[in-house]
């Protein structure tokens, strides 16, 4: 199934990342990890490094689903707001699930960082901005509650806003704490350390069926048989593949265009990720080498547009948003790409041990946060397996109990 279509960016960053040889006998592990994208990788990494015996398979190869479409934005702010989402699950186990993001960008910074090549992780701080004023009373409310929790979240109001940027708006808040990276390089990296660590990669090698139970399933793939006491899914946005019944994805499209450098890059205070209360939203972030990366313009289907002239029409409307943002800058767009991108009706990933088949568990990060969540799947799918409870993991379980608050 094709993720994403047109020029991605970030895999011309690395053209030697390594390749992995497709299983060609059968073999044992204590964990099987099916998918070798930015969820796969983190949880074979966590897995491996907490002693447990794993292999992972990858269909294709490793970084080929969407990770290579992702823009690297690590944000511990949400797609709902905190607000939105007490709303939805009650205050407590809101502001546990944002704080649980938070510290996950604290450990894929201190990961990151730690890899012996370098991956284009900086701490940065997010600007979140009223798309319009009929917003700003929410997002005020939005700011008093990360404020009441502990966030240490600072208020713009328009007067900061306009004498610190080119543009105008009614007010924003500001996140510390967040992070951006090269995707592409952080998890092929990622990927080597795992091996290292004793992680056992097969790409082409696609998961068909499984047999068994919890401590014996017997996978075939479409070469040699996997014997694997556990089975963790993180196959992205196909959902099928995980098989199961819990989940309900809404599979939508997005955009992505990435500019020449820059000679520099002014009127861009902090070089703060940039985002927006509209929805769907727009979101602007550079780039080590002085590129403007920009996104948004969802779509609701899930087949990538498949023409290069769809996708330059996207990318030129995301060129002038850009340059309604910053009229002074003299940008030229050079890659441009559509994805396939997942979310789910209450806006929480799906991760964890599928109740109705034990020993079978869900890494399914879907929404803007999809690395933030995929992070959180490895910790707590690692935590499971030994026995150990996650602070969140009733929250993101398969089999909660959605609940969607009437608009
Ligand atoms: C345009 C765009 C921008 C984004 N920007 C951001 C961002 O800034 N920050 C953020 O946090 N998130 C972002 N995301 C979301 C992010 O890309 C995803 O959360 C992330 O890539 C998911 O990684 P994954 O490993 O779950 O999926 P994938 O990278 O798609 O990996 C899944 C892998 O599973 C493999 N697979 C599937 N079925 C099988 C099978 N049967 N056997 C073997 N292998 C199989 C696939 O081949 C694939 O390689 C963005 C997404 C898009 C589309």
């Amino acid at each position: 199934m094709t993720l994403h279509f047109g020029s991605l960016y970030w895999p011309s960053t690395r053209p030697d990342s390594p390749a992995y040889s497709p299983l060609l006998e059968p073999v044992r592990c204590d964990a099987l990890v099916v998918g070798g994208g930015m969820t796969g990788i983190a949880c074979g990494y966590t897995l491996a490094r907490s002693g447990i015996d794993t292999v992972l398979i990858e269909q294709s190869s490793i970084c080929s689903g969407s990770t290579s479409a992702n823009t690297g934005i690590l944000q511990y702010s949400n797609d709902i707001m905190l607000s939105d989402l007490a709303d939805q699950i009650g205050e407590y186990d809101a502001a546990e699930f944002y704080r649980a993001c938070k510290s996950a960008v604290e450990q894929l910074v201190q990961v990151a960082a730690g890899l012996p090549r370098d991956v284009d992780v900086k701490r940065r701080n997010s600007f979140y901005y009223a798309s319009n004023d009929r917003d700003l009373i929410a997002l005020e409310k939005e700011f008093e509650m990360l404020s009441r929790h502990g966030f240490g979240v600072e208020w713009w109001d328009a007067e900061r806003i306009g004498s610190a940027f080119p543009f105008r708006k009614s007010g924003a808040i500001v996140t510390h704490g967040d992070a951006e990276l090269n995707p592409y390089r952080f998890v092929s990296t990622l990927a080597e350390s795992a091996v290292q660590a004793g992680l056992r990669v097969y790409e082409k090698t696609k998961f068909l069926s499984v047999d068994g139970r919890k401590g014996s399933f017997v996978v075939r793939t479409n070469s040699a048989e996997i014997h694997a006491e556990h089975v963790v899914y993180a196959v992205g946005y196909t959902p099928e593949a995980a098989g199961g019944s819990w989940i309900r994805a809404k599979l939508n499209r997005s955009y992505a265009m990435v500019t020449k450098p820059l000679d520099s890059i002014e009127d861009w205070p902090q070089r703060f990720m940039l985002w927006e209360t509209a929805r769907p939203y727009l979101y602007l972030r550079t780039t080590a080498d002085n590129r403007i990366v920009i996104g948004g313009l969802d779509e609701s289907f899930r087949q990538p547009v498949l023409s290069e002239s769809e996708v330059e029409h996207r990318s030129l409307r995301l060129l002038s948003e850009l340059k309604l943002l910053f009229p002074n800058m003299r940008v030229e767009k050079e890659y441009e790409w559509c994805g396939t991108f997942g979310e789910s009706a209450d806006n929480l990933p799906w991760i964890g041990e599928d109740p109705s088949r034990p020993g079978q568990y869900y890494a399914l990060g879907y929404g803007g946060n999809g690395t933030i969540y995929s992070a959180i799947a490895a910790r707590l799918i690692r935590d499971d397996i030994m026995g150990i409870k996650h602070p969140i993991s009733s929250i993101v379980a398969p089999d909660r109990k959605t609940k969607v608050p009437s608009a």
